[in-house]
């Protein structure tokens, strides 16, 4: 019995759950709607068997023997971190029983189709019936996974390991007030104006400066694609094959350019793990059951928020690529100019759907959401009462009325797929983005000198080196205290959009 017995097991697991992507990026990109019902069925039986492989008696044999392989290597050696993370996944998994894992996948089905009727009609009551077996099946989850302080924190747990709802709430207590100050101060300022953002863009020369981008940015078309589909996303067959999306709106620029940035961070994370980590437990994430070389979802969005915004934002990008763009769309931006251009990609508006919201006002309809799946966790509200207390805080918070449970509490599909507890994810991206953006600016003065040329090869280099070549070796906590010295630190990410939006630093607040 060797480490290799193991690898070859968990190579399997990784086999089947590439598979298993491969036909969830089908059917959200080539799909006909007919195949639908058959494809939800393939798919519910592409994890039982992942799961059926790594709760094996030859996995627990190999695991056996591996576990022996390694008392030797250092606690953070990458074949000592593989074994462990096994370890840990099949102990978690023996937990839970399939009966609940049944019930649960049921559920999803059910439920989503409950949610896209009652969004379809802007009425909750349709959807609360549902939502409330969600929750408590979400609730019975978390008992057999087992929490401690917080029911909640076993959701977290599966999308960013090592936060707590605590954690959280001592983040979002620096976070929210930070984002208040600034927010006050961009809307207290001359409004940009950014009327030729909704001009005509032909489909063709977008998706032709999309690529462009993406190829610029050092996205590896070799082993990567660009597709069209409606929400956007990124998702990878291992390293080799890390296919991106984006959707285009003829009538609405910023979509397709943004979403694409976005995508392509996200595919530069799975291009640049470690060669000999694939179909390892390094780019397998054996508790979600899901073939992913990132470390966890929020630095996966660390990676996309930094090249969509820190890179795709800046004044120094729309300096140099604005021309290219000007010329894919000759009438539309005629009389736009590069500072224009860039001024209206980062105005400030409240705003009621999240997936539209700016950089600056996006958080607050996490920290939202964050709440109120604790409090449904924790039986602290009924679901009878999400509604009223969402429309509660969008007037709090964000100052607007909601006219209905479509743009309310009804606008995210999460929850009707019973996924509790990802949301704070994203939050934790921007601000891991911009505590690695300051980082790595600040070692080495030839990533910005590559910004302002157009050479992006040493910042890519720089989050390969700290970020992207780990894998899923190193949590994420690890991850950020080797690359800036810091844990997750919220403060960066302030200073980042005071310069923005020419607000006082947190630090001088
Ligand atoms: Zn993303």
């Amino acid at each position: 019995m060797s480490l290799k017995d193991l690898q070859d097991c968990i190579g399997s697991v990784n086999d089947v759950l590439c598979t298993l992507s491969l036909l969830v990026w089908d059917s959200r990109t080539m799909m006909p709607a007919g195949g639908t019902e058959t494809r939800g069925a393939q798919i519910a039986t592409m994890t039982r068997i992942a799961r059926e492989l790594l709760l094996s008696d030859a996995t627990a044999r190999a695991l056996e023997g591996a576990q022996a392989a390694v008392t030797d290597l250092s606690a953070d050696s990458p074949e000592r971190r593989a074994v462990e993370q096994t370890a840990a996944a099949i102990a978690f998994h023996r937990r839970i029983p399939a009966d609940l894992l049944e019930r649960k996948a049921i559920q999803r089905v059910i439920a989503n189709a409950a949610w896209i009727e009652a969004r379809e009609r802007s009425d909750f009551s349709l959807f609360e019936p549902h939502l409330k077996v969600t929750v408590d099946l979400a609730r019975e989850y978390a008992d057999v996974v087992g929490w401690q302080a917080h029911p909640y924190d076993a959701m977290i747990a599966l999308y960013e390991p090592g936060e707590t709802y605590a954690s959280l709430q001592s983040l979002f207590g620096e976070l929210r007030p930070g984002l208040k100050r600034i927010l006050d101060t961009a809307l207290e300022r001359p409004r940009p104006r950014t009327d030729f953002l909704r001009r005509d863009f032909p489909e063709e020369a977008q998706r032709r400066v999309a690529l462009s981008f993406a190829k610029a940015f050092g996205y590896d078309f070799e082993r990567g694609r660009l597709d069209t589909t409606v929400h956007p996303f990124e998702i990878s067959f291992t390293r080799q094959d890390v296919r991106i999306t984006t959707r285009y709106r003829r009538n609405f620029l910023p979509p397709a350019l943004f979403g694409a940035m976005h995508e392509t961070g996200h595919g530069l994370y799975e291009q640049n793990v470690d060669p000999s980590y694939t179909r390892t437990a390094l780019a397998t994430d054996l508790i979600g059951l899901y073939a992913v070389g990132g470390t966890s979802f929020g630095a996966h969005e660390s990676q996309s928020r930094l090249w969509e915004n820190h890179v795709g934002r800046s004044q120094a990008f729309w300096q140099l690529h604005f021309p290219t763009l000007r010329e894919a769309f000759p009438d539309a931006l005629g009389d736009v100019s590069a500072d224009d251009f860039h001024a209206a990609v980062n105005v400030a508006t409240p705003s009621l759907i999240r997936t539209e919201a700016d950089e600056l006002t996006y958080d607050f309809h996490i920290m939202l959401r964050v709440d109120l799946e604790a409090a449904l966790m924790a039986g602290d509200i009924a679901v009878h009462d999400i509604p009223a207390e969402w429309n509660r805080r969008m007037k709090a918070e964000l100052g607007l009325d909601v006219p209905g449970d479509r743009e309310g509490c009804l606008q995210d599909i999460h929850w009707s797929s019973g996924m509790i507890g990802s949301f704070c994810t994203y939050t934790i991206g921007n601000i891991m983005a911009a505590q690695l953006f300051k980082a790595a600016s600040a070692s080495d003065p030839g990533i910005e000198a590559g910004l302002t040329s157009g050479d992006y090869a040493p910042l890519r280099n720089w989050l390969t080196e700290h970020v992207c070549r780990h894998g899923r070796r190193f949590n994420r906590q690890e991850l950020l205290v080797q690359a800036t010295g810091r844990p997750l630190t919220v403060a960066p990410y302030l200073d980042y959009l005071s310069g923005k939006h020419h607000a006082p630093l947190s630090s001088a607040a």
